[in-house]
C-alpha cells in the first residue's frame, strides 16, 4: 500500500469512505447456521469462573477480548491455545489471584455465530459494552480500499445491517478493528503478520498488507494511553502471548505496572535477547563446530541459522509447554519475529554473508579452545584416587591408558594456576596428587612417597591419611 501522503493513517481514511453507524441486529436475531448458535459462550462459562466480585483484588471484575483474523493462517490461534503458563483456560476462568476474568470472543472457538456471537461486537462499538475490552489481531491488516474499486473485500467477519438502507454487508476485519481500536483499553497483534506484515506483506504481494500499526499510526493510543503492543512470532510461542495479556490485566486492575515494552511495543523481557544466545547449540559455535547437513547436532549457522541476529526467546520458553522449539527440533532461525520478516532472510537455508565472518573466527579459537578444554575433561572424569593409583577400575570401559607426557605437561601448568589462587590452602602436600606431581618431579611413586601420603588399603592406624595440618 502506498503510504498515506495526506497525515491520515490507513484506519482513518477507511472510516472516512464507509462512514459512522448506526444499525444493528435485532435482539431477536439469533443466527444458527446449523450450529449450536443460541448458546453464548460467557454464559456458559460465568458460573465456573473463579473470578467474581469477592476474589477479585482490582476493581475489573471481567474484561472482553476481541479475536480478529486478518490475512492469517490461524496458527496464532493454534499456538495460544496451547500454551501453559498461563494458559486460556486459566485466564478464562479468572483463577488467577486478582487477575479479572477473561470474556474471550473468537471467531473459532465460541459457540454461538451469527448476530449473536457479534451482539458484544456491536456494544462495544457503540459503547455500551458492560466491562473494559481489548482488540487481538491476527494475521495482517490488508488495504480493503484496493478490494473495494472491485467491488469485492480481502477479509471479511460476520454481516452488519451497514448497506445502503439498512442493508446486510459483509464487515471486514480492517473495519471491525478501525472503530473498536479508539476505545479499546489495549490493541495487541499477534504472531509477525499482524505485527510487522510477515508474509503476506512480502514484495509481490496484491493486497497492501500491513501490520496493525502501519493501520493505526503511531500516534494511536488506546483508551488508557497505550500504543500497539507486538508479540511476533510466526506462529509465536503462545506463552509469550498469555503471560503478556495477564501482565496487562494486572497493570489494568491496578495491581502492577505497565510491563516493560522496548522502542517496537515488543514486551522487552522476552524479546531482548537474541536466539543464539540462549541456544542449545551455542557451545559447538564457540567452539567452532559447525553442521554440514540438518540432521547433524551441530550449531547451523553455515547451514542457514540467522539465530545470532534475531530477537526471540524460543530457545529458552520452547514452543509448547516449555518443549521443542527450533533449534530443539533442528531448525534453523530463518528470522521469523523479526520486522525484516521474510524478504530480508531470504534464500532461506543458505548461509547468511555476516556469519561467515564470525563462524571463520570461532573455528579458529575453538581449534585452541577445545583440545584443552578435551583434556582437562578427561581429567576431571577421574577420581582422585585413580590418579593416585594409577589405574580406571571400571567394568565398563575399555583399559584407559593413563594420560599421556603432553596431557599430563598442560594439566601440571593448569593445576598451579588453579590453585595458585586458593589463599585458604595450608603449606601441605593437596590431597589427590602423586607425588611427582606435587613437587613438580617425573619420578615415579616411591614408598618414601607413600608415607607422606600412603594408599587408602595400606593404613593400619584407622586414620584418613591426612597430617594434621591438611585439614
Ligand atoms: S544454531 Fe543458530 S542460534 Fe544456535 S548456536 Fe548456532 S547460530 Fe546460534
Ligand atoms: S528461532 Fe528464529 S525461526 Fe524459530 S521462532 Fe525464533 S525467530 Fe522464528
Amino acid at each position: 500500500m502506498a503510504p498515506s501522503t495526506d497525515g491520515r493513517t490507513p484506519a482513518e481514511r477507511l472510516l472516512e469512505i464507509l462512514g459512522p453507524v448506526n444499525r444493528f441486529h435485532d435482539r431477536a436475531e439469533l443466527g444458527d447456521f446449523g450450529m449450536p448458535a443460541r448458546a453464548m459462550t460467557e454464559h456458559l462459562v460465568e458460573p465456573v469462573a473463579r473470578g467474581t466480585v469477592t476474589s477479585r483484588l482490582g476493581p475489573l471484575e471481567k474484561v472482553h477480548a476481541f479475536w480478529f483474523a486478518g490475512m492469517s493462517c490461524d496458527g496464532c490461534s493454534v499456538s495460544v491455545t496451547g500454551a501453559t503458563t498461563p494458559s486460556v483456560e486459566s485466564l478464562l476462568l479468572g483463577a488467577h489471584p486478582g487477575l479479572p476474568r477473561v470474556v474471550l470472543h473468537h471467531p473459532v472457538i465460541n459457540v454461538e455465530s451469527g448476530p449473536n456471537y457479534l451482539r458484544a461486537h456491536e456494544e462495544a462499538v457503540q459503547g455500551v459494552l458492560d466491562a473494559p475490552y481489548v482488540i487481538i489481531l491476527e494475521g495482517s491488516i490488508t488495504d480493503e480500499t484496493i478490494a473495494m474499486q472491485t467491488g469485492g473485500y480481502w477479509v471479511g467477519q460476520g454481516e452488519e445491517p451497514w448497506g445502503p438502507d439498512g442493508a446486510h454487508r459483509t464487515v471486514t476485519t480492517d473495519e471491525w478493528i478501525a472503530r473498536l481500536a479508539p476505545g479499546a483499553a489495549a490493541s495487541i497483534a499477534i504472531g509477525t503478520c499482524a505485527t510487522w506484515g510477515g508474509i503476506p506483506s512480502a514484495e509481490g504481494n496484491p493486497t497492501g498488507a500491513m501490520s496493525l500499526m502501519d493501520f493505526l499510526g503511531k500516534d494511536y493510543r488506546s483508551a488508557l494511553g497505550v500504543p500497539v503492543v507486538n508479540i511476533p512470532g510466526c506462529a509465536p510461542v503462545g506463552d509469550n502471548f498469555t503471560e503478556t495479556v495477564a501482565a496487562v490485566l494486572y497493570f489494568l486492575q491496578g495491581i502492577g505496572p505497565l510491563p516493560e515494552f522496548d522502542e517496537l511495543g515488543r514486551p522487552a523481557w522476552l524479546f531482548g535477547d537474541t536466539v543464539h544466545r540462549h541456544c542449545v547449540r551455542g557451545a559447538y559455535y564457540e567452539e567452532g563446530d559447525f553442521a554440514a547437513e540438518f540432521g547433524d547436532k551441530e550449531c547451523l549457522v553455515e547451514i542457514g541459522c540467522w539465530g545470532p541476529v534475531v530477537n526471540c526467546n524460543i530457545t529458552e520458553r520452547g514452543a509448547i509447554n516449555h518443549h521443542g522449539g527450533c533449534m530443539n527440533a533442528g531448525g534453523a532461525c530463518i528470522g521469523c519475529t523479526m520486522p525484516g520478516f521474510p524478504d530480508k532472510f531470504t534464500p532461506f537455508y543458505t548461509q547468511s554473508p555476516g556469519s561467515a565472518l564470525s563462524s571463520a573466527a570461532t573455528r579458529i579459537m575453538g581449534g585452541v579452545i577445545k583440545p584443552l578444554r578435551n583434556i582437562t575433561n578427561a581429567h576431571l572424569n577421574r577420581e582422585v584416587r585413580w590418579d593416585r593409583e594409577g589405574s580406571v577400575p571400571s567394568g565398563w570401559s575399555r583399559e584407559k591408558s593413563e594420560p599421556g607426557f603432553v596431557a599430563e605437561t598442560i594439566h601440571r601448568f593448569y593445576d598451579r594456576f588453579r590453585l595458585a589462587a586458593d589463599t585458604s590452602r595450608n603449606p601441605a602436600q593437596p590431597w589427590g596428587k602423586r607425588p611427582e606431581q606435587v613437587s613438580g618431579g617425573s619420578r615415579m611413586a616411591t614408598a618414601a612417597d607413600d608415607r607422606v601420603h600412603p594408599r587408602q588399603s595400606d593404613r593400619t592406624d584407622g586414620s584418613d591419611g591426612h597430617r594434621p595440618d591438611e585439614n
